[in-house]
């Protein structure tokens, strides 16, 4: 159904459970998800986060400065980045990861023509680093990398199979959305994202899917079309 997609993927999620670090088992999997996605012939750019490792809000960062933080919070998207690469490339595909801070001995600096190049060459390709700037979350490198590479749509891969009206984890009467407007996600307050990643969405045009990536299977069938998750459009 989709033949460029932006997938978000958090650094909680590669934690798979553990809290911190990442697991490798999970990693494979992952990494063998994304495979299958590129075999249906989709063009994929990653974001990974790096909430498994620092946060620049974090409690442990407290006492620092939030720019020094929020450079320790990208530099942790990179150690994922570099795990999901090793694991994709493990499957005999071709991928790269480009950083928006430069380090050139670990990752090509990111350069939005060459990534676009990537994509077309059918090569997979991990944004690190977020944005580059401190104050900023993966999920919004994730809205404007999904605006620059112009994908379909921003698959935002979570722990929770959807938006809900209140967090289904502690209220049992939460009902779930099957598609709901930027708009009414801010009004509402739902804390899927950011602010800024959701107003760049919006004031962009740019959908994104909301789906539970602890199923076996969902990347797949969400690139596939099928209505699991939930649909967010501006
Ligand atoms: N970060 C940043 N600028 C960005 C993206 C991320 O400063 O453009 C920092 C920030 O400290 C953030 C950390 O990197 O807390 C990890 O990113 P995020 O919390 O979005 O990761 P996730 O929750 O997806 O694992």
């Amino acid at each position: 159904m989709y033949k460029r997609v932006l997938l978000k993927i958090s650094g909680e999620a590669l934690a798979a459970g553990k809290g911190f670090g990442i697991d490798a088992v999970f990693i494979h999997k992952i990494a063998a998800e994304i495979a299958a996605v590129h075999a249906l012939g989709c063009e994929i750019g990653i974001v990974v986060g790096g909430g498994n490792f620092f946060r620049g809000v974090a409690q442990q960062a407290i006492d620092m400065d939030r720019v020094a933080a929020d450079h320790m919070g990208m530099l942790s998207t990179v150690i994922n980045a570099i795990a999901l690469q090793d694991a994709i490339e493990k499957l005999g595909l071709f991928c790269r990861v480009m950083s928006a801070i430069e380090m050139h001995e670990v990752a090509e600096p990111y350069i939005r023509r060459r990534a676009m190049r990537h994509l077309e060459k059918n090569r997979i390709v991990i944004f690190a680093a977020g944005t580059g700037n401190p104050f900023f979350s993966t999920d919004t490198a994730a809205s404007l990398r999904a605006m620059e590479i112009k994908a379909d749509i921003l698959l935002k891969a979570t722990s929770v199979d959807g938006i809900y009206t209140a967090d289904p984890k502690v209220d049992d009467k939460a009902t779930k959305f099957d598609q709901i407007t930027y708009s009414e996600m801010l009004r509402l307050n739902l804390r899927v994202m950011d602010t800024t990643a959701v107003s760049l969405c919006r004031d962009n045009n740019m959908p994104m899917m909301v789906f539970s990536m602890r199923e076996p299977g969902n990347i797949v069938r969400v690139v596939s079309g099928d209505k699991i998750g939930s649909l967010v459009t501006a």
